[in-house]
Parts: structure tokens; sequence; C-alpha cells
């Protein structure tokens, strides 16, 4: 069965879940666009109230969202919660400023008048991951619903408690049966909806393999998609950066939900000045964390989302070794039940070691030391990925002439690449196209409708 919450911190199926059959699956698309059609009349006031109701019930009720993610895919439970709330102020970000967003604009053509109206396209039809299992569905849901459009999600077979209780929560909000679904279906049903003519568009967030499938079939349709994938950011740090303060974020960027972020800081890239006190200093910072129960405040290190993620972790960090790359540190599992991986550190691995070009998704970090600024851009971009990126430096300016020299969707200075509702999210290259969050998350998938009036005497 594709749906099973199972928990990764001791292997025991908490639940399993049927997928639909097509007879609901046609009544659930069916319901979506019927739906749609008063949807789109309500007023921003009327699908704001809505809106504000799904994050306020978030926000009083944190500890019951909160525990799902931890039970289904292991993340720290502290994390968790700051993910529900995260997930209810990009709730509540949409619901204040959508109306704005997606105000008229009043051209100046030489003659008369043009405005471009922005109208919803329909029925959209989300895939998305595990990792972060309510605030993927919020940043897909909450502009997609206040621009009118009515939203599907295909959410990831290890996380269906987490997915139920978002549908869940919009019927409690006060949202109309059809406005949010979630859709328990296999990738044939996936296909299917995708090519059904009432899905007006498409997004994925997920990893490039998943994205070429959902997209190419989106293509094949003339649907618009937009794909968030994976990414292997690059954490440069120069010879003038705050040694102790760097080290601490790095710690953050790479092992925040276990190292199993998109935008992770997955290519620690040191000068060489600073590299040997960087690294002792970072392996004596994840030597620290101890494995435990997520549940468990006290616990730094949780595992793994699945046993079947920390397999595929430990053959890439094997073949990684054996084609030449130094073991700093870990490596391993954690000699306890549970899909717990040791941290992990990396070195030495050169652009012939398949592990140069690949993503690891978990407490695995790449470590490279570079003479220069320009080497360590160079080593930055020599990726088929381009999601995110940082620059550690004392020197602002520096930072930034960097930031511009770096090919991927968002660069941070001084922080680890992360995520607030008003900052576009997204990529470029393998990672994807398209922006979710901000003013731009909202504008995918609305028609920007130009209406034109000009005088019946103008000339041609
Ligand atoms: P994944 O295997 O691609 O799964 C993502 C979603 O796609 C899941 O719902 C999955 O369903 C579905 N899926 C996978 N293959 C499919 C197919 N052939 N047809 C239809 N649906 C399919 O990715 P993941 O391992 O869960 O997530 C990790 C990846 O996501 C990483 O690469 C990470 O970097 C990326 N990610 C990117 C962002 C971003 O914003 N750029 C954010 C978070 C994660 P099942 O679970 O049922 O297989």
């Amino acid at each position: 069965m594709s749906y099973q919450s199972v928990n990764p911190y001791d292997g025991k199926t908490l639940k399993s879940f049927q997928e639909l059959s097509e007879q609901q699956l046609e009544s659930a698309l069916e319901t979506a666009s019927s739906c749609f059609e008063t949807w789109r009349r309500r007023t921003f006031a009327e699908r704001a109230a809505i809106l504000a109701k799904a994050a306020a019930i978030m926000r009083a009720r944190v500890d019951e969202f909160a525990r799902p993610v931890t039970l289904e895919m292991g993340k720290l439970i502290g994390q968790a919660r700051g993910e529900v709330v995260l997930s209810a102020d990009i709730i509540d970000y949409y619901a204040k400023n959508a109306e704005r967003f997606l105000a008229p604009e009043h051209l100046k053509p030489s003659s008369g008048e043009a405005d471009v109206e922005s109208s919803p396209f329909g029925v959209l039809f989300g895939v998305e991951p595990w990792n972060f299992p309510y605030y993927q569905l919020a940043r897909f849901a909450a502009p997609n619903l206040m621009a009118g459009n009515v939203v599907m999600v295909k959410h990831a077979g290890c996380v269906p408690q987490c997915a139920i209780a978002f549908e869940q929560l919009w019927l409690e909000a006060g949202a109309p049966l059809g406005a949010y679904t979630n859709l328990l279906i296999s990738y044939k049903q996936v296909n299917r909806v995708i090519d059904d003519p009432r899905i007006k568009g498409v997004a994925l967030t997920g990893s490039v393999e998943a994205g070429r499938i959902v997209a190419g079939r989106a293509g094949q349709n003339l649907k618009k998609s937009t794909m968030e994938l994976g990414g292997s950011d690059a954490f440069i740090v120069f010879e003038d950066a705050d040694l102790e303060k760097t080290v601490k974020w790095a710690v953050w960027g790479k092992m925040n939900n276990t190292g199993q972020c998109c935008v992770a800081a997955k290519r620690l890239i040191v000068v060489d000045e600073l590299a040997d006190r960087f690294l002792a200093k970072f392996k004596a910072a994840l030597g620290a964390l101890t494995p435990g129960d997520p549940m468990n405040e006290a616990t730094t290190l949780g595992p793994l989302s699945t046993e079947a993620a920390l397999v595929k972790l430990l053959d890439q960090v094997e073949r990684a070794v054996a084609r030449g790359a130094t073991l700093v540190m870990g490596g391993k599992r954690v000699d306890r039940p549970g899909a717990f991986m040791e941290p992990t550190i990396l070195t030495d691995i050169k652009p012939d070691n398949p592990a140069y070009r690949e993503e690891f998704f978990g407490p695995v970090a790449l470590f490279f030391r570079v003479k220069s600024e320009d080497e360590a851009v160079a080593l930055a971009n020599d990726s088929e990925f381009g999601l995110g990126g940082s620059v550690f430096t004392q020197d602002v300016a520096r930072g930034k002439r960097v930031a511009s020299r770096i090919d991927t969707g968002m660069v941070f200075v001084n922080h680890p690449t992360w995520t607030t509702p008003e900052l576009p999210f997204g990529g470029i290259k393998n990672s994807g196209y398209g922006r979710e969050l901000s003013s731009m998350g909202i504008q995918e998938f609305v028609n920007k409708k130009l209406v034109r009036v000009a005088s019946i005497d103008a000339p041609a």
C-alpha cells in the first residue's frame, strides 16, 4: 500500500490508508470543478476570512498539528511546532496581501485605456513532498486559494495523516467542499489527473526524477507547471567570516530537519586560511548531537524520514568513499533501532566522483577547500542544481558581490538559505522553475488578461 504512516523512530506502522477508487477520484474532480465556479466569485475579503480562520486554528492547536509530523517523518518536535507556525504565517500573509498583489494594473497606452486583470485558472493539482508536510502544502494552497483557484493535492506516501489533517483544516475553517482536496492516489492516477481537462495547472515540489515525469506530462497537455526540485546549496566561508557564528549557522543549515531540506547547506566551501579551524569546530558540533526520540525535547538528532531514505544515503556515502572521498566522521547507521544516520562529513570529493554532483538528502556534509573567491564561485556554480546558497563574510559588500555571481534562485549573505512568507522561493537549472511565496508566488496560476478600451474612431 502506498499510503502508510510508519514511525521512523521505531519502525512501527501507525496506520495504512487505501488509495481512492477511480469513481471516488472522478467524484473529487467533479466536486472541485463545481466548487471553483462559486469560489472564484467570492470576494477577496470572503476568502481572506476563511484563510485567517485556518491560520488561527493552526496557531491555537500547534501541538496537535505538530505531533503527526514527528510521528510520521521523524522531525524533532520543536522544529515540527515551528513548521506549524510558519505555515500559519504563510496563510495569514496571503489572506492580508493577495488583493493588493492581484490588483488590476493600469497601463498607459498612447491612446485610450488598458488594464491587466488577474483572474484564476481553475482547478490546480499539486504533488508535494514529505520533508515539510504542512509548509509545502501551505505555500501552494494559500496563494492559490486567495487568487480564486481551487487546489487538489497528492501528498507524499509517508505522511498521510498530515495530508488528511491539512484537508480537514480547510473544512473546519469554513472553506466549501472542493476548495482544498487531498488525493490519496497512485502514480497512474497522478497521470490521469494531469490529463483531465478540468485541471488547469500543475505544481510539483520534489526530486528531479519526479519533476521530469510530472512536468513532462503537464507539457504534453500544454498545462502550465511550476517545479521546485532538489538542490545542492553552497555554503561559502571567507577568511573574514566570524568563525564561531558561521560554524553555528553551518550546523543549523546542514542539520535542520536532519539535513532533509532542499536548501540545506550541502556543500561547505571554505577558504584555505580558515578551513582547518572551521572543520575542527564543525566536526565537534556535529559530534555533540544526540540521537533519540524526536518527540523528546532534549533530542538533537532525529531519524531520517524512512528506512528507505537511510539505505539510499548510506549507499551514496559508500559509493563516494569507494570513488576516493575521505570520511572525516560518521558514514554509518547509528547502532540503535530506527532510521538513524550518523552525522557525516566527506572531503576530497573530486569532480570525477559521482558525489560531486549528487544531492545528499540527510546529515551528510560535503566539505571543500578553495584558495580564492573566484575558486569558491566557480565551485559553487559547477552544479546541475541552482536552488539556494549562502556566503559568510563580515564585508557585506563583498557578500553581495559574490551573491550576484552565483547561479541560483536564492543567495543569502551571513545566513543559510531559508524561507519566510514574503521572500520568493525557487530555483533554476535542475532545481526547477517558477517561484513560490512572496508577491511572485501568487502570480503563477493567474491569467494576466489585457482589457483594452480604444476610441472607435482611432486609426488601425
Ligand atoms: P519525490 O520522491 O520526488 O516525491 C515528491 C512527491 O512526488 C511525492 O508526493 C511522491 O509521491 C511524488 N512522486 C514521486 N515520483 C512520482 C511519479 N513518478 N509520479 C507521480 N508522483 C511521483 O521527492 P522526495 O524524496 O519525497 O523529496 C525530496 C526531494 O524534494 C529532494 O530532492 C528535495 O531537494 C526536493 N525538495 C525541493 C523543494 C523545493 O522547494 N525546491 C522543497 C522540498 C523538497 P510518493 O511519496 O507516493 O512517492
